[in-house]
């Protein structure tokens, strides 16, 4: 192996390292669960680049000796997955009709994007918005006119007390949604109350409203601070049951574990009905995500990521602390199938107050435990 590549190896092995140092000096600003995934995914990352140390000198040593005159074989070294998706983009300039269904690949879904995160009012993204897209209606509505949308796509996203990051996220999103040539509206569910936070009733709650509006075909379950790194990661329903966010700069750019459907994930309507929603059951931070995981896996669907580099995602950094974690979450996940049927669409009682601006419709709700009751099951 030549010295410039040993090289590059010993840089990537002590960059890692480094970063574990890093998570280790910065522990106070990480919540429990993200210190641990961090630094799992870094664990991961070493035995990973040793292992392919190791492979691959082994093969070094077996080509080089076959190679036919004894010097370094030419190999490429590359510590990234080689999953690259074949470039299928239909070619610049490609043309279609308002009379044809949009493609899904289109030319102008370019690969990698800026991320901003810089802070911004959202009178501003709301102004340059309308000023580049005048068609889109109150409530955030938009659709193509110069192709048939294939798919009608309600984004969900769960929130409360994050004024500063749904600014970012719709800056960074609508155009390129309206890039992908989907017909969409964003709903933005936020938690009155007093109780800690619960993303699922919230999805839940989001999904009831916004089939009140439209036969929307499918729902993307989004949270407010994730910024997709890639415009090709699609947000139409082809491959739902999906994973959009698989690769999180907060993990390393790393699969945490293989049922991990935070961040970014989306169903059909068709299926999302069919598995009972989402639970309620789910108060304060984590396991509502691993509980949907169990519901789809139970319905037998399959979940389809992004490959590759399409699937990465960043997230702002928070000013202030994280929810509460749920702690009892392990509990109810053991009994997630028996719980499916009754803990849902099915048990869910809200009272929501529902406005219009103009690039979201906003509802707001109070949750309680009351709101959603559970049959002994
Ligand atoms: C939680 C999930 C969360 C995951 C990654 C798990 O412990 O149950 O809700 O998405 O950690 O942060």
């Amino acid at each position: 192996m030549s010295p410039t590549k040993t090289a590059i190896r010993v840089i990537v092995f002590m960059n890692s390292f480094l970063h574990i140092l890093i998570s280790v000096l910065f522990f106070p600003f990480f919540t429990v669960n993200e210190y641990v995934f961090m630094v799992q995914a870094r664990g991961i990352q070493i035995r990973e680049n040793v292992k392919n140390i190791g492979a691959q000198v082994l093969e070094q040593v077996v080509r080089g000796a076959y190679s036919i005159n004894g010097t370094d074989y030419s190999y490429d070294f590359n510590f990234s997955e080689s999953d690259a998706p074949p470039t299928t983009y239909l070619p610049e300039g490609f043309t279609y009709l308002p009379s044809q269904v949009c493609p899904e690949k289109l030319p102008s879904m370019k690969g990698r994007l800026e991320v901003n995160m810089t802070e911004i009012s959202l009178e501003e993204v709301e102004r340059f918005s309308l000023e580049r897209e005048p068609s889109m209606a109150p409530g955030g509505f938009w659709k193509p006119t110069d192709c048939l949308p294939r798919w009608k796509v309600a984004i969900l996203v769960p929130f409360r007390n994050r004024h500063e990051h749904l600014p970012i996220l719709l800056r960074h999103l609508v155009p390129v949604l309206q890039k992908q040539r989907l017909q969409f509206a964003f709903y933005v569910i936020e938690q009155g109350g007093t109780e800690p936070f619960n993303r699922a009733m919230l999805f839940n709650v989001g999904f009831k409203e916004a089939m009140k509006d439209l036969d929307w075909d499918c729902l993307i379950f989004h949270d407010v601070d994730h910024l997709m790194e890639n415009d090709r990661n699609y947000y139409g329903c082809t491959d739902m049951p999906r994973h959009f966010a698989v690769k999180l700069d907060k993990y390393s750019y790393m699969l945490p574990y293989n049922e991990f459907f935070g961040g970014v994930s989306g169903l059909m309507v068709k299926q999302f009905k069919k598995i009972n929603g989402f639970p309620n059951a789910f108060w304060g931070w984590g396991g509502e995500d691993d509980d949907l995981w169990n519901r789809v896996q139970f319905a037998n669907y399959t979940v389809s990521r992004p490959q590759g580099d399409q699937g990465r995602y960043m997230s702002i950094p928070h000013h202030h602390r994280g929810e509460a974690q749920f702690l009892g979450r392990y509990t109810l996940l053991r009994h997630s199938k028996e719980r499916q049927k009754v803990d849902g669409l099915n048990n869910l009682n809200y009272f929501p107050l529902v406005s219009r601006s103009p690039l979201f419709t906003n509802i707001t709700v109070s949750l309680s435990r009351k709101l959603a009751p559970i049959a002994d099951y």
